[in-house]
């Protein structure tokens, strides 16, 4: 029963009901004849079944009447997106392919997702784009051109396939052999740090992430949720006024000049403008710091001098920093910090009073690790994304 059941596929013929808010469910309803004052409280039981139960099939939804659920199956959908391809590290970290069906013009779009179990956590990354508009040098992702947004409903399913796979729905079984944490729900956190610009995609995401975050469906704390920008300025503010969620910023460089060739958005947003967002994001304090991510890169940016500056440029902000051992991948020009340079540049920062964790690199033997996605999706023509573009 419920998320075990194999789901079907997605196809492209029918309308999907994942990925829609509250109001625009009920407002669904009204297609299959349903009648104005029951429409609410079917989209709540639709709510339910969906985001709770984790069910892939109408004909699951046992207190919803028959004939309703016949029709509701001749004109909507609940289809999963298709698993291309599933991959287990020897750490446990789990990496999937996913396929979602052509969006209007264009041919079918693959993207990456991540599960990374811990002692009480497990951690979801999530991709927002297929390929990047960015092109961040030390990124295997930036050297995939960007074919198109994923949807709300393309981001949720990640969240729900993975779900489905990890048996982490009631009444699903977790598959023998899976490494999962040892107590609790399987996926804890989610992060935007899969494929892509998040701001990029902002009304997707906002979508996306406000119905994960619904107390009455997937449920996930807010301050569970984190999205990482490489420095979209003018939606920070927005991320946290309008999703509330966790913010985290791809840094890797404390001066301009490194910072425009490791994150070259920093050309159009400098450090300057990027750390005055930071100290405005809604509601940041000691208890919700900003994380800043910094790539550990082998005489590149892992001086002390680099570590006194970055203490420097985040003075006054509550903040985190996350070092990142370099993750190799085919063709990247950069090297891994030695071991002894990283844990130096950490006691600096944690000396003056930062938490600064060195990551540990999970899913390296299957290519899962930070900035190391890519997906074999190819850039749409020009034609194909101005058909959709016309379409949208
Ligand atoms: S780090 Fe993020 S923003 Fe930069 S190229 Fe990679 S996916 Fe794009």
């Amino acid at each position: 029963m419920t998320a075990k059941a194999v789901a079907p596929v997605m196809g492209e013929d029918m309308p999907i009901l994942i990925g829609l808010n509250r109001e625009e469910l009920a407002a669904a309803m009204a297609e299959v004849g349903v009648p104005e004052r029951q429409r609410r409280m079917r989209a709540s039981q639709l709510w339910h079944w969906l985001y709770v139960r984790g069910v892939s099939d109408f004909s699951y939804m046992t207190n919803i009447a028959k004939d309703l659920r016949a029709k509701l199956a001749e004109t909507f959908s609940l289809a999963r997106p298709e698993i291309v391809d599933e991959q287990i590290s020897v750490d446990g970290t789990r990496k999937w392919l996913f396929r979602f069906p052509p969006r209007g013009a264009g041919r079918p779009v693959e993207v990456e997702t991540v599960y990374i179990p811990e002692e009480g956590r497990g951690t979801l990354c999530v991709s927002s784009q297929v390929g990047c508009t960015l092109t961040c040098t030390f990124c295997h992702t930036g050297t995939q051109k960007l074919v198109r947004n994923l949807t709300s409903e393309e981001i949720l399913s990640q969240i729900l396939l993975a779900r489905d796979r990890l048996g982490d729905f009631p009444d699903a079984t977790t598959p023998q052999g899976t490494v999962v944490p040892s107590e609790g729900r399987l996926v804890t956190n989610v992060v935007m740090m899969g494929m892509g610009e998040p701001l990029y995609n902002f009304e997707n995401i906002k979508k996306a992430l406000l119905i994960a975050s619904d107390g009455d469906g997937l449920s996930l704390s807010k301050r569970r949720i984190t999205l990482s920008t490489s420095g979209v300025v003018p939606e920070i503010f927005r991320t946290g006024d309008e999703i509330g969620c966790s913010l985290a910023i791809s840094l890797h460089a404390v001066n301009d000049e490194l910072r425009n060739v490791l994150v070259p958005i920093n050309k159009k947003w400098p450090l300057k403008d990027l750390l005055e967002a930071c100290r405005n994001y809604p509601g940041l304090s000691n208890a919700k710091r900003i994380t800043f991510e910094y790539v550990m890169l082998k005489g590149i940016n892992d001086s002390n001098k680099d570590a006194l500056e970055l203490v420097r440029l985040l003075k006054g902000i509550p903040a985190k920093i996350n070092l990142i051992p370099f993750n190799p991948w085919p063709g990247s020009e950069y090297e891994c910090s030695d071991w002894e340079r990283i844990e130096e540049f950490s006691d600096i920062v944690n000396r003056a009073g930062y938490a600064s964790p060195i990551r540990t690199p999970r899913g390296r033997d299957i290519f899962a690790a930070c900035g190391q996605l890519k997906s074999a999706s190819e850039r749409m023509r020009k034609k194909d994304r101005d058909a959709i573009a016309v379409g949208a």
